[in-house]
């Protein structure tokens, strides 16, 4: 059986299960597997379909689990919607903002609720509060994941002034069982005050859903495994990813990928002018500071919090520094991108996604940039630098129309609780 361990070392292995359930680990640290499955490309013989892929990829995280048997109906439930690999002149994307909520963060919002529903009955006499604090995007799709399971609640907390229009419509348009606070603050403001909560002991009926939790980083590693066994079949080279990075969940989850035996070949962080990462991999000392605004503000995270899983996968720091090379890039950059790949490939971008395009320029070689959300949740960005409408997905445009409802509340802890009661 699959045990799981916090990075910290001071909490008992558990389930995977209980690891879903809990969220954060008692110690404070993350959960993490505590042995790595190996695979070669030819377990994957004969596997088309995203879902497919997760299944075999997954089943020996959940190996004599009670979820194992529901495993194969999670996958096909979570990941029902579209993922494309697509070759441009030079460079691929592999697009992940076809889901609901237009950015690639549905893919373990999808599959975190399913593995909650799945273990929580739907007559449990108290309801699960999921927790989450976004910078834009986690919300939304944790919201709509979630929306109309009666066994849960989501509370989400978000900046105040820090998400584009849209992805504040994706955040306040739910049902009664979502509630959408509007903090006073930063991002950074939101994920002290959910973690506050979490570790409060009479938190008992909460849980995260931010990408601490193991059931949103294990699902993504299904993705990159997808596109690295579609490369495969068509090129001799391994993938090469630029991976736009924030809070790193993403990233870490195409490093573990590659753990596992995948045929992934390097990977390129993107980060915007929140330099914390960069900087590190960079050569000086970890520094985690107070995050900065940027135009790709899904990504303005001064503290990543899945470093601390890298940091345990590869504890000794010179061997850390040699799996990624991750370089900064500035708003006038992002501009130029957008602009730069429309002129260029006829493809409209995000500005997050534009980030992993600046990386790519710079690259010699075959690179694929991971495509993380839909232009049109930015448009009051992308349209103005293009002058044209940017297309808004069918998904989005049926969220837009919603009647909204939001509670404002200041950046501390005590008025938050207030709010949970
Ligand atoms: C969350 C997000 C990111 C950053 O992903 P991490 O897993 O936090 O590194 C990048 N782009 C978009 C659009 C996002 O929503």
């Amino acid at each position: 059986m699959m045990q799981f361990v916090s990075t910290r070392g001071q909490s008992p292995a558990i389930t995977l299960s209980a690891a879903l359930r809990a969220g954060l680990a008692p110690d404070g640290g993350l959960y993490v597997p505590a042995e790595s499955p190996h695979f070669t490309l030819a377990d994957f013989d004969g596997v088309d379909d995203l879902a497919d892929v997760a299944t075999r990829l997954l089943t020996p995280f959940f190996a004599d689990d009670a979820l194992l048997p529901a495993l194969p109906g999670i996958c096909q439930r979570a990941f029902d919607f579209p993922i494309v690999l697509k070759p441009l002149k030079g460079v691929s994307v592999l697009e992940l903002m076809h889901g609901p909520t237009a950015a690639f963060k549905d893919f373990g919002a999808r599959f975190l609720a399913e593995c909650l529903s799945a273990l929580m009955p739907n007559d449990a006499a108290q309801p699960l509060t999921i927790v989450v604090a976004t910078s834009g995007d986690t919300g939304g799709a944790v919201a709509a994941a979630f929306a109309g399971r009666v066994q849960f609640r989501v509370l989400i907390l978000y900046p105040k002034d820090k998400v584009s229009k849209r992805q504040e419509t994706q955040l306040t348009c739910w049902p009664d069982n979502v509630t959408a606070l509007r903090v006073a603050g930063t991002f950074d403001d939101c994920q002290r005050i959910a973690k506050a909560l979490l570790n409060d002991p009479q938190g008992a009926h909460l849980s995260s859903a931010n990408s601490i939790s193991l059931g949103r980083v294990l699902p993504q590693m299904s993705y990159y495994a997808w596109a690295a066994v579609q490369h495969a079949r068509q090129s001799a080279t391994p993938l090469q990813l630029v991976i736009p990075s924030g809070n790193l969940g993403n990233a870490l989850a195409a490093i573990w990928t590659r753990q596992l035996g995948l045929p992934i070949g390097e990977i390129q962080l993107a980060c915007n002018a929140n330099a914390t990462l960069s900087d590190f991999f960079n050569g000086e000392d970890y520094r985690a500071r107070p995050s900065v605004e940027t135009l790709a503000s899904a990504m303005d995270v001064g503290a990543p919090s899945n470093f601390e899983r890298l940091q345990w996968l590869i504890p000794n720091i010179d061997a850390l520094r040699q799996t990624v090379r991750c370089t900064s890039v500035d708003d006038r950059e992002i501009e130029r991108q957008i602009v730069r790949v429309k002129a260029e490939f006829g493809e409209i971008i995000c500005p997050h996604t534009a980030t992993g395009f600046a990386v790519a320029e710079r690259l010699v070689g075959e690179w694929t940039v991971v495509a993380t959300a839909d232009p049109a949740k930015f448009e009051s960005i992308v349209e103005p630098l293009l002058g044209e409408a940017v297309p808004i997905p069918r998904a989005l445009a049926a969220l837009i129309d919603q009647p909204t409802k939001v509670l404002d509340v200041n950046a501390d802890l005590s008025a938050v609780r207030a709010q949970l009661r």
